[in-house]
């Protein structure tokens, strides 16, 4: 077990490197607040993108690739900010200034359990790049079975892997020659998004790593051929050591268009419609009405408007717009102009975290204290602590699974440094179990020396469906996500979880790591055995602190029966010139973190876009 770091660059004087740090972090946040336009808003653009996120970011760059073609983005967040930028600070966004601050309703006695009214936290970025600004940058497609499915199953027709797979490419910038050369089909090096491998991961995920090698567990390119194995995820992350969004890569990097506007601090309300028919009955979509500054604005589409808004809140414009399911249009009191089953179909993964102790210190490389040393290494050397948020991930199969090629779990390992304040640390769980939490955190406040092991279900059966509370844009939709309430869900994620435990138990983890010693508030261990044969407490605490990292997908579900929202050209049914390109129009949950096919949606639908239209 070994690893082995890059030498830094000697460190300039205290005022240099002040100096360096000041001038890069000026510079950069004039790029980010030069993305809103100080150009007047025209009353018509060719189309008008809603949601400036991972697919709309894509679909409006590349729509004014072609000068031709005025492209107007609405986007209800700010300008992206130099603390999402930093990968190490990937965790601390959810629940931040950017985060649309989401919940579930209450999932009790599912999932949950020791969560304030057992609502699980639903981050979603509000943002220029959306939730690619707050996620964890893991570059992972998912499976090619998942595509294939889609398509022999769901009816997208056109979205079976070998056709997806082109898509895929057109963004990708992979810088790691090993993962290209090893699978050249699989990886492009030509697209703007930078895929890397992490530079200097901490040492104790590096030496974890081999020694599951060690024990015969192959290494796996995670959008290789095949996906059971162990890696460092790829991530989307510049040279420069910022996350690399799909904002950054095709709206910053193409500000100067004269075609493209983007205006931050937008909220869309509604579709605007042709107040006729078309001759099948169809409606026609000409634009959408918007607030900004508190004044409602309207704004018109020549050619279509594209929703981009992501699964929480595409499926709310839609429905505000009166396209749903009309039995909830009638109960809101809005008129029905197409009734579709907007809301159904929320599929999302969840996971749970166990807490552990790296117990040598000298093995942890990634932190998140903004101290200059940090920064100088972050900012000018591009490295450091700051520059890096290293995961290795493991997937795996339960006995429940025969599809063995089509892994169902995956266990994550990362240096998760735990928050300086008891009190944050326990405000989201009950409160009449935050004494408990309090005594479960107390010894650990301030370490900078946490593992999280993460334990997902990535092939989840259970379903829930979004509805909205009222008709007002600005309050949050019902998010019922029926988590766990599966039997194979619960089966696999106590699976997940006694894998992972049972592991890490084994010398030489147990060099390495320990367990958090108490059991968590509300969950009782076995009075014998380990506990990755406690059934009853694996159950209970994967019920108890069921975790979402944002991967809420389908609420627009794409097919070709009645079931579904939009066609495979994305095209909402029985409505012109209107389409949802963005995580809502999964047909069901890949096996694989959601961003990367949400890029997929943005270059294909982009690329349906311009044949539909002739451009
Ligand atoms: C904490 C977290 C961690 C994650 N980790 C990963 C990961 O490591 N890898 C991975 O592959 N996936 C990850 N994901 C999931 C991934 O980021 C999402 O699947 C993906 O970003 C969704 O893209 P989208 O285009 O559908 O929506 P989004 O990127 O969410 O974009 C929607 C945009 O629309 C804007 N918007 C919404 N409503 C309106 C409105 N009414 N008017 C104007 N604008 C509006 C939003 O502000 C937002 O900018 C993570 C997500 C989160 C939240």
């Amino acid at each position: 077990m070994e690893s082995t770091l890059a030498p830094l660059p000697p460190l300039p004087n205290l005022s240099a490197q002040l100096l360096a740090v000041s001038i890069i972090i000026l510079q950069r946040t004039i790029r980010h607040n030069s993305i809103t336009t100080t150009r007047p808003i025209n009353q018509n653009y060719d189309f008008i993108v809603v949601g400036s996120g991972t697919s709309g970011s894509i679909v409006a760059g590349r729509l004014t690739e072609n000068p031709n073609v005025t492209v107007l983005v609405l986007e209800a967040g700010g300008p992206q900010l130099i603390t999402s930028d930093a990968p190490s600070h990937a965790r601390q966004q959810v629940g931040s200034e950017i985060d649309w601050g989401y919940r579930t309703t209450s999932q009790y006695p599912n999932a949950g359990n020791a969560l304030n009214g057992a609502q699980v936290v639903i981050p979603r970025g509000r943002i220029v790049g959306g939730s690619h600004n707050m996620n964890f940058m893991v570059y992972s497609r998912g499976n090619r079975r998942d595509f294939d499915n889609w398509a022999n199953n769901y009816g997208a027709t056109g979205f079976s892997y070998n056709e997806v797979l082109p898509y895929f490419l057109r963004s990708e910038n992979n810088t790691d020659a090993n993962i290209v050369n090893a699978n050249p089909a699989y990886h492009s090096t030509q697209g703007p998004v930078v895929v890397r491998t992490p530079k200097n991961p901490d040492p104790v995920i590096t030496m974890l790593k081999q020694v599951v090698e060690s024990w015969g567990y192959p290494e796996a390119d995670q959008n290789g051929p095949m996906q059971l194995g162990i890696n460092f995820f790829q991530q989307t992350i510049f040279l420069n050591a910022t996350r690399s969004t799909t904002a950054s890569a095709f709206l910053e990097a193409n500000n100067g268009r004269p075609n493209l506007q983007v205006l931050t601090r937008a909220l869309v309300r509604r579709v605007l419609f042709n107040s006729t028919r078309d001759a099948d009955g169809n409606l026609t979509a000409i634009g959408v009405e918007y607030e900004y500054n508190q004044t409602v604005y309207q704004v018109y589409a020549n050619r279509e408007v594209i929703l981009s808004g992501g699964s929480i809140n595409t499926p709310q414009i839609l429905i505000l717009s009166g396209i749903g399911p009309r039995d909830h249009l009638n109960q809101l009191g809005i008129q029905t102009q197409v009734d579709l089953p907007v809301g159904y179909n929320l599929k999302d993964h969840v996971y749970v975290q166990y807490d552990f102790e790296v117990l040598d210190m000298n093995l942890i490389t990634s932190g998140i204290d903004w101290t200059l040393e940090n920064m100088y290494r972050y900012f000018v050397n591009s490295a450091g602590p700051l520059s890096q948020f290293p995961l290795v991930f493991m997937y795996l199969n339960t006995p429940y699974n025969n599809e063995t090629d089509w892994p169902d779990i995956q266990i994550d390992f990362n240096v998760d440094p735990v928050g300086n304040d008891l009190e944050s640390l326990v405000a989201g769980y009950r409160p009449e179990e935050r004494e408990g939490w309090r005594n479960y955190y107390r010894d650990h406040v301030g370490q900078r020396n946490r593992m999280g092991i993460l334990c997902f279900h990535y092939r989840p059966h259970s379903e829930g469906r979004l509805t909205l509370n009222s008709t007002d844009p600005h309050d949050a939709p019902l998010l019922n996500t029926r988590y766990l309430t599966d039997p194979y869900d619960i089966a696999s994620m106590v699976e997940v979880t006694r894998r992972a435990l049972q592991m890490a138990h084994q010398p030489p983890f147990t060099r390495l790591l320990r367990l958090y010693q108490q059991p968590i508030p509300g969950c009782t261990l076995c009075s014998s055995g380990p506990i990755w044969q406690c059934d009853s407490y694996l159950e209970c605490y994967a019920r108890a602190v069921t975790s979402t990292v944002g991967h809420q997908v389908g609420t627009c579900k794409m097919g070709n029966g009645t079931d579904s929202v939009v066609d495979p050209r994305m095209r909402v049914r029985r409505v012109n010139r209107l389409r949802v390109v963005d995580g809502s129009i999964y047909p069901t949950i890949t096996n694989g973190n959601t961003n990367v096919p949400c890029m997929m949606f943005g270059e294909y639908g982009a690329s349906m876009i311009q044949q539909d239209n002739g451009l």
